[in-house]
C-alpha cells in the first residue's frame, strides 16, 4: 500500500482512506456549496476514476503471449470474471460513472433504496443484479452516513451467494458512525473513501460533509 496516497486507519480495519491530493482538492471543491451541477458531477466521475484505480488493485491477472513490434513477450492482462459495479441509486450512479470509464467492460447491477427521513432507515424499491458470483462487486455510494443503506445493500449481495472477500464499498465521504456499522455487520469488506469526516448531525447528515449528494448532482433541490 503506498504510503501517504492510502492511509489506513487505527481505530477502522477496513476503511481505506485514498488521500491523494488531487482528489482532496477536487473534493474540496464539491463540498463549496458554489460547486454547481456540471462541475459536481464531473468531479464526483473524475474522483469516482482515482478511487477505482486502488479498489481495483487486487485484481487477479495472468500473462498472455502478444508481440510488440520488436518481440514476443508474455504481457500481464487482467483475469477472471471482469468486476460488477452496484451504484445504490440515486447519488451512486454518479460514481460509477467513473468506474465505467476505467473499467469499460464491467458489469453493472442496481440497487434502488432511499432513504426514510423519520427513521433514516432504507427502504428498498429496485434491486437488478448481473450473476456472477466470482467478480469483485462494487457497490457506490457517495455519502456513508448512518451506514444503513450500504449495510442493506451488502445483505442483498451476501443473500445471493456473494462472499465478502469479493465485495467492496467505495464512498466519498464517510462518517464514522457508518463505517462502524459496516465493520460490525461486514468485517471483511473493505471500505475505500476520500475522506472521513466528523460526525453525523441529527438529521443524519454528514458533518462537514457537502450535503445532499443526490440533490446536488442531480439538481433537484
Ligand atoms: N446522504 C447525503 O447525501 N448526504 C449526507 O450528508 C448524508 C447522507
Amino acid at each position: 500500500m503506498g504510503a501517504g496516497i492510502m492511509e489506513k486507519q487505527k481505530y477502522f480495519k477496513n476503511l481505506y482512506i485514498v488521500n491523494h491530493p488531487l482528489i482532496r482538492h477536487k473534493l474540496s471543491r464539491m463540498r463549496d456549496e458554489t460547486c454547481g451541477v456540471g462541475e459536481f458531477r464531473g468531479l464526483l466521475k473524475e474522483i469516482s476514476l482515482l478511487l477505482g484505480y486502488e479498489v481495483t488493485r487486487n485484481l487477479p491477472t495472468t500473462t498472455m503471449q502478444i508481440r510488440t513490434p520488436v518481440e514476443t513477450t508474455a504481457a500481464p492482462v487482467l483475469d477472471g470474471p471482469l468486476p460488477v459495479v452496484v451504484p445504490v441509486l440515486r447519488a451512486g450512479l454518479g460514481m460509477a460513472e467513473g468506474l465505467v470509464e476505467l473499467i469499460p467492460d464491467c458489469y453493472i447491477g442496481h440497487v434502488g433504496v432511499y432513504r426514510d427521513e423519520k427513521t433514516l432507515r432504507p427502504v428498498e424499491y429496485l434491486v437488478r443484479l448481473p450473476e456472477s458470483a466470482k467478480s469483485l462487486y462494487i457497490v457506490t455510494d457517495p455519502m456513508l452516513a448512518t451506514g444503513h443503506s450500504a449495510e442493506y445493500v451488502l445483505n442483498i449481495l451476501a443473500q445471493r451467494g456473494i462472499q465478502q472477500k469479493n465485495m467492496a464499498l467505495m464512498c466519498l465521504v464517510a462518517a464514522p458512525e457508518g463505517v462502524r456499522v459496516v465493520e460490525e455487520r461486514f468485517p471483511d469488506v473493505p471500505i475505500y473513501t476520500a475522506a472521513l469526516d466528523q460526525k453525523l448531525n441529527e438529521k443524519g447528515y454528514i458533518v462537514p460533509g457537502l450535503g445532499d449528494a443526490g440533490d446536488r448532482l442531480f439538481g433537484t433541490f
